[in-house]
């Protein structure tokens, strides 16, 4: 049994005008045993997934954290899925795919996928004897066995002003505990999602000293060491970071937060956890 994290995406929803080098929109895949779930499809994670030596045909499980654009790039991944089959053959799995997504952004999809596809009538799948999708709308509390022995729980964050509807994800197996926080805001019920994670990916949008609570929905550094600290996790990974402060800035207010107990990471693309 093994358990694989690939970070594909560990950027926000621009680029040009930090320092240090480009990062990608956010995107997180999981191989667990050869099965895979990808969390959240930015703009071009098909390109990302193939060059961390997969193929994004293969993923037949994508979880939305939210569908704000920086996350969701869900009708460029779909098109590319469909072709992907219609012109090189459909082996294991690529004939499908199950998208989890938050009931209050389910509704509105099909709107979105007829205003890039009026010539199909109205159809959500175009080819259905070749390439089928199915959007499953859950919400907090929400978790499914999707691979033997692979849990993933889904927990409501506090997001866009706590008016968009967005999830975490909790991804429980025999190799370990892995939460992923989305976007969000500092609030109670992180605390409880986090107990234990072996490994902890958190939103830090917010820059060092600007932390708030409330307010629009991200998080900052001391607030993840807060909760890294409080959830007792054995590592910490800060994603989402606009990198205007340096990684030695974010780590020392992670730890100055309380975070001492484990690894902390100030997450780059590609970066690999494994069990
Ligand atoms: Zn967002
Ligand atoms: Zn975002």
């Amino acid at each position: 049994m093994s358990l694989k994290v690939i970070a594909l995406g560990t950027g926000v929803c621009t680029n040009g005008c930090t320092p240090g080098a480009d990062r990608q929109p956010p995107g997180f895949l999981f191989d667990y045993n050869g099965n895979l779930l990808l969390i959240d499809a930015s703009e071009g994670i098909r390109f990302r997934i193939n060059e961390a030596g997969y193929d994004y045909g293969k993923v037949a499980h994508l979880a939305l954290s939210h569908v704000h654009p920086d996350h969701c790039a869900l009708p460029q991944f779909l098109q590319a899925k469909l072709c992907r089959v219609l012109w090189g053959g459909a082996t294991d799995g690529m004939e499908k795919i199950k998208i989890f997504m938050h009931e209050g952004s389910a509704e509105g999809f099909t709107q979105v996928w007829n205003w890039h596809h009026p010539e199909a009538g109205g159809k959500l799948n175009h080819f259905p004897d070749k390439f089928n999708f199915e959007i499953q709308a859950i919400r907090g509390g929400w978790s499914e066995e999707i691979f033997p022995g692979f849990t993933i729980k889904a927990f409501g964050v506090y997001h866009g002003f706590g008016q968009h509807p967005a999830l975490g994800f909790r991804i429980e197996c025999q190799d370990g505990v892995v939460v992923y926080t989305g976007d969000a805001g500092i609030t109670d019920s992180l605390f409880d999602q986090i107990t234990s994670a072996d490994l902890l990916i958190a939103d830090c949008g917010v820059r060092i000293g600007q932390e708030y609570t409330a307010g629009y929905g991200h998080m900052g550094p001391s607030q993840v060491g807060m909760l890294a600290m409080r959830g007792q996790v054995k590592e910490l990974w800060l994603t989402h970071y606009t990198g205007l402060d340096s990684p030695e800035a974010m780590i020392h207010e992670v730890r100055n937060a309380g975070y001492s107990s484990g690894e902390c990471k100030v997450a780059t693309d590609k970066l690999i956890w494994s069990k």
